[in-house]
């Protein structure tokens, strides 16, 4: 038996999984019980997407609606979990210097719309990693490499994402509408690079034709996945634990390693 906590994207999807049960939120829900349950998380949510590299540093994150549009039962939702400043200095050593956010973000939907079912207690410290937006994605992948060293300190690395995000053709509404071609071509490569442990092309994921950029119109989305996938140890098994496509244009695939 090994200590090492796993990594896992998630692909989020419609905010409104905060508040339904369908079978993804009962995946998600399955993961959390599968786990060994971690010290804390440190998430990266496609909604954090800034000029900058920044961790929430503060003890108790607010739980923020950065959406608009939506039911009043998600404004309601509140996510309670700690945040956890030891692990935001530790992330913070591991990077170099960044930005220790003490309020000025908190937790995202990317982040709670999916942690409310897998640790619905809010028990677990949840500490954000933003995303730099100035970033080639190759970038990302090698600083999602400093953080591999968590996964021996308890730390669950959290991406949330979704691997195909294409919102301009999306059908809202339609959840068992068939797939784009595109979007199920760019799936299963990714997932049989994911399978190879070949991650180069990934992390160049532009260099994948139009596949991958209608696919990943904006690379907000797609990014988190790299942070999860560089912290693979070549002992690692890769699962995915969550399958489906959600009008015709997001994939709800959730990536695990280890
Ligand atoms: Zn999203």
């Amino acid at each position: 038996m090994s200590d090492t906590m796993p990594a896992i994207f998630f692909g989020h999807g419609n905010p409104m999984n905060a508040v339904s049960a369908n079978t993804y939120t009962d995946a998600w829900a399955a993961i959390g019980r599968s786990v060994p349950k971690p010290k804390a998380v440190l998430c990266v949510s496609a909604h954090w997407y800034i000029p900058g590299v920044a961790v929430t540093a503060e003890t108790l994150p607010r739980t923020i609606h950065d959406f608009g549009g939506f039911p009043q039962e998600l404004y309601e939702v509140q996510y309670p979990a700690p945040g956890s400043p030891e692990l935001a200095a530790r992330v913070g050593k591991l990077l170099g210097p960044i930005t220790m956010d003490d309020g000025g973000w908190g937790l995202d939907h990317g982040t709670w719309s999916v942690l409310c079912h897998v640790f619905p207690e809010a028990d677990v410290p949840v500490v954000q990693l933003s995303i730099d937006a100035r970033q080639p994605s190759a970038w990302h992948y090698e600083l999602g490499k400093r953080l591999a060293p968590l996964r021996n300190e308890g730390v669950l690395i959290a991406g949330s994402g979704n691997l195909v995000h294409n919102l301009r053709a999306f059908s809202w509404g339609k959840s068992d509408i068939e797939p784009y071609g595109w979007a199920v071509r760019f799936e299963a490569r990714a997932r049989e690079l994911m399978l190879a442990g070949d991650h180069a092309p990934l992390a160049d994921y532009t260099s994948l034709g139009e596949d991958a950029m209608l696919s990943s119109p904006t690379p907000d989305h797609f990014l988190p996945l790299l942070y999860v996938l560089a912290t693979q140890n070549a002992d690692d098994a890769v699962t995915f634990p969550v399958e489906g496509f959600d009008g015709g244009s997001i994939s709800m695939l959730s990536v695990q390693i280890g």
